[in-house]
């Protein structure tokens, strides 16, 4: 079963790579992390397979392509603090986990923040804080970051994520309407569009 797994993790690094992914600490962790543990346990035949799949709460966990892309984007050395928005499962705070030194990650939902917790914890993510709140505030005590990325999409990137970031630092966040719109980074105060994608919305206290 776990060299199962294995495999079908190692097809998916494959894929990742012929779409462009290179950098090494994201293929490492995408080869490594169980993403079958964050899913429901009906759902572990699906959980190499490019789809969103429901988590609880109305939400998803994102398709690995995304998270990979996502992960790519803060072009990690295994050194960076990293803030998440979203926790959701847990497990692209995982990834990012393998690929930076320190990741803080908030999300709204109680009950996804403590799920999140505990398979992190089993999985002996120590690296990791999930945090239960509104993400668009930040963790201002653990600014400034070098990554910051956002999971879920925005209208606009809230201003206390761009106060975070540090000069040298990278956002990534989906920004759009209704659910579709585009994956922008913003490195050196440049802004660019990577891919047009389909987020959960970003709901905020102010929204
Ligand atoms: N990264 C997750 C998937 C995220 S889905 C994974 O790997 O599974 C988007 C998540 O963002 C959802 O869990 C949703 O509850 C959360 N979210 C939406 N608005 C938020 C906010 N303002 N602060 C924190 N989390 C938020």
């Amino acid at each position: 079963m776990a060299g199962d797994e294995r495999a079908r993790r190692s097809d998916m690094v494959d894929s990742l790579r012929r779409g462009g992914i290179s950098n090494r600490y994201v293929l490492e962790a995408m080869a490594e992390v169980p993403r079958q543990r964050f899913v429901d346990p009906e759902l572990v035949p699906e959980a190499y397979t490019d789809q969103p799949l429901p988590i609880g709460s109305g939400q998803t966990i994102s398709v690995p392509w995304i998270v990979a892309l996502m992960a790519e984007a803060l072009d990690p050395s295994g050194t960076e603090n990293v803030l998440e928005i979203g926790t959701g499962s847990g497990y692209a705070a995982a990834v990012l986990a393998r690929c930076c030194r320190r990741v803080t990650s908030v999300e709204r939902h109680a009950d996804l923040a403590e799920g999140a917790r505990r398979t992190l914890a089993e999985l002996d993510y120590d690296n990791v804080e999930v945090r239960h709140g509104d993400g668009a505030r930040g963790a201002p005590d653990r600014a400034p970051f070098d990554g910051i990325s956002v999971t879920a999409m925005a209208e606009e990137i809230p201003q206390p994520l761009l106060e975070q970031l540090g000069p040298d630092g990278t956002l990534v966040c989906p920004v759009g309407h209704g659910g579709l719109g585009d994956l922008v980074r913003l490195r050196h105060g440049r802004r660019e569009t990577l891919s047009s994608v389909g987020f959960v919305p970003l709901v905020t206290d102010e929204s």
